[in-house]
This record gives C-alpha cells, sequence and structure tokens, in this order.
C-alpha cells in the first residue's frame, strides 16, 4: 500500500488551522479535481479521493483529535473504522464514497448543485427508464461576458409531451407481455470479471410497461413530439470553458409520466482581440515607443472593466511584463478573489523616421558615444538567457 500523505499537507493547511479554513481548503481542491470536471483522469479522481478523505476527518473534531494523536493508524481496520460508515477500511474510502461525502458537505450548495448536478443523480434519482434524455447547447461567451457574469436565452429543441393524445401516446394502452408491465428487462452478460446481470429498459414497449394499440397519428404511439423551445440561463461571473451548468428538468420529457431529463449548458470562451486568458489572469502585449521606454508614460489600457490608467516607469525595459493587481477575471462564486491583468511590453524600434526624428535621433546618438560609461554605445554582454 502506498503511503499516505498527511491530511493537512494534503489539504495545504497548517496543523492549527480552524475549521473554516479547512473547508474553504478543501472546497478549492474538490472544485480543481471533482471528476465531473476532469473526466478519465485518474490521478485527478485520487487527489479528489485523497482531499476528501482528509476533509472528512479533520472537519470533525473528535475524528481530527485522533488523528492529530495516532495519525493514519486511529482509522486502521480494526479500530472501528470510519464510523461514519464508510465501506472502506485502512484503505480509506472509493470514488463513489468520496463523491457521496462531497455531495452531502456541498449539495446544498448553489454552486455544486448547479455545477456538480450530475452527481447528485448518482445518488439514485429515479425517474426509471421512462425518463427523457439529457440534452446538450453550448453557449458562447466574450471574456467581458465572463467578467461580470451575464443572463442567455438558449433557444433548443427538445420532446415535450404531445398535446394530441395528452402524452399517452394513443388510445387502447395494455400491459406490456414481454416485460410484464415493468418496462425492464434483464440481461445476463459475460465479461472479464465473470457475470453480470444488467438490468435495462424493454425493447418491446420501450420501457413504459405498456403497449398502445390505437398509436397516436401526430406522436407515432411515443407521446412526445419535437418542439422549440426557450429557456434563460443565468452564468455566474469567472466561468471557464469547459464548465457546465446542467439546468434540471429541461431535457427531454420523459415518456409516459417518466422524469423529464437535465439540459447541460456547456461553457465555451469566444477569443478576445487583445487579451488572452491564464486562470483567472488576463495577459496582453503592449507595444511603447523608446522616447516611453527611456522618460515613462501614463497609458489609458481599454479593459474589460473599461479604461484603466497604467504607469510605466521611465527605464522600463523591453520584455518586462507590469501587473495591474485584481483587474483580471473574478474567481466562480468567490467574489473575493480576482486574477490580474499582465502587460507585456515591447519597445519598438522606429523604422520609418521624418528628418526631426532623424535629428534628434543622430544628437541621442553623438550623446550616447560621448558618454564615458558606455551604456548604449553597443557593449557587449553575456547572454542572460539566450534559449529560453
Ligand atoms: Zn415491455
Ligand atoms: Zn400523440
Amino acid at each position: 500500500m502506498a503511503e499516505k500523505r498527511d491530511y493537512y499537507e494534503v489539504l495545504g493547511v497548517g496543523k492549527d488551522a480552524d475549521t473554516e479554513s479547512i473547508k474553504n481548503a478543501y472546497r478549492k481542491l474538490a472544485i480543481k479535481y471533482h471528476p465531473d470536471k476532469n473526466k478519465g483522469d485518474k490521478s485527478a479522481e485520487e487527489r479528489f479521493k485523497e482531499a476528501t478523505e482528509a476533509y472528512e476527518v479533520l472537519k470533525d473534531p473528535d475524528k481530527r483529535k485522533k488523528y492529530d494523536q495516532f495519525g493514519h493508524a486511529a482509522f486502521g481496520a480494526g479500530h472501528g473504522g470510519w464510523g461514519g460508515g464508510f465501506a472502506g477500511g485502512a484503505d480509506g474510502f472509493d470514488i463513489s464514497d468520496a463523491l457521496r461525502a462531497f455531495m452531502n458537505d456541498f449539495g446544498g450548495d448553489s454552486f455544486f448543485s448547479d455545477f456538480f448536478g450530475g452527481s447528485r443523480r448518482r445518488g439514485g434519482r429515479g425517474g426509471g427508464s421512462n425518463r427523457g434524455s439529457d440534452l446538450q447547447v453550448t453557449v458562447h461567451l466574450t471574456l467581458e461576458e465572463i467578467n461580470t457574469g451575464t443572463s442567455k436565452k438558449i433557444k433548443y429543441k427538445k420532446r415535450e409531451h404531445c398535446s394530441h393524445c395528452g402524452g399517452k401516446g394513443g388510445s387502447g394502452a395494455r400491459t406490456c407481455s414481454t416485460c410484464g408491465g415493468s418496462g425492464q428487462v434483464r440481461r445476463v452478460t459475460q465479461s472479464l470479471f465473470g457475470q453480470m446481470v444488467n438490468v435495462g429498459a424493454c425493447s418491446a414497449c420501450n420501457g413504459t410497461g405498456e403497449v398502445i394499440s390505437n398509436k397516436c397519428s401526430e406522436c407515432g404511439g411515443d407521446g412526445l413530439l419535437r418542439t422549440e423551445s426557450t429557456i434563460s440561463v443565468k452564468i455566474p461571473a469567472g466561468v471557464a470553458e469547459g464548465n457546465y451548468i446542467p439546468l434540471r428538468g429541461q431535457g427531454d420529457a420523459g415518456a409516459r409520466g417518466g422524469q423529464a431529463g437535465d439540459l447541460i449548458v456547456i461553457i465555451e470562451e469566444i477569443p478576445h482581440e487583445f487579451f488572452e486568458r491564464h486562470g483567472q489572469d488576463l495577459v496582453c502585449e503592449l507595444e511603447i515607443s523608446m522616447p516611453q521606454a527611456a522618460l515613462g508614460d501614463e497609458i489609458v489600457l481599454d479593459t474589460l472593466d473599461g479604461k484603466i490608467k497604467l504607469t510605466i516607469a521611465a527605464g522600463t525595459e523591453s520584455e518586462s511584463v507590469l501587473r495591474m493587481r485584481e483587474k483580471g477575471l473574478p474567481e466562480v462564486n468567490n467574489n473575493r478573489y480576482r486574477g490580474d491583468i499582465l502587460v507585456k511590453i515591447h519597445v519598438g524600434t522606429p523604422k520609418r523616421l521624418s528628418s526631426e526624428e532623424r535629428d534628434l535621433y543622430r544628437k541621442l546618438k553623438e550623446i550616447n558615444q560621448t558618454k564615458a560609461s558606455g551604456e548604449g554605445a553597443g557593449f557587449l554582454r553575456k547572454a542572460k538567457k539566450f534559449f529560453s
């Protein structure tokens, strides 16, 4: 068994951290490593599990006391294990325990229930095989919209109850003889891990448990019709490409009393003319002239929050990076944190000079050459970082 990391180290908090900072540290890690956001990424799953396990212990004063005293041995096999009902012994718990623990702690949190709504269903949300399909739509957002948060109207097609037959699919319904009305059939398959029993929807009745004799002419018997639908979705500030917002019950309607599916709204970013996004930071490049670099200047930049003054110090070098603190994007659901704007400076070399400029540059050159220090007169120095 791999050496277990210290719980405080896992969450990145001190031994004397209070419950609030432990919760915040865990929350951050859970957002980052949640399996819904890192599909198929095994190492993210491990980190999520590890963080959840650490949090489950450290948030509980009794467990924390035991852990402080005995370390991981406090929860080893034969010591009563997790007490809280986790299945794992000395190995901690598995990913489904972690997801369950996470939803128990944060499921009521509006951010998490919106962003990780998918996890809730894992807990067994019923609906049976009549449940309508989940649908996906993509919304394209500008950085300006991401900066402030926005509301978007989405037009999409979904299956809704047929008004012609009232969603019944027709008349003369009788119990399906294939599944006996349960809508489900058991299938036994052989797999690498031995025999597996799958319960799937009955194909004879499409999982409804009923067969219709006189099918509705409008919907052909499913009781559902494709219709155009419009919905308004609120998008919180700070979202990133690939985030998604599940809108419960806004997907396809379920057949014959089945639960409706969800509409999954996927966020896509429209590239910005100047700014490139790096997490919550915004990076841009700014070309300034040689006199501006030498003498310093004040420049007004068009940012997402409007015009902001940027001070160029005298003697600013080309390729230097100026940081405008907290002028970047807010973090999702955490308005206390904002990223920065990073401005990479390029000092432009003039290529076409007016005769007046040429005279001035000549004069500058003469002055530089008479300077004893040799600064600006073309001296050699060792390359700091030739290959980068
Ligand atoms: Zn059936
Ligand atoms: Zn119909």
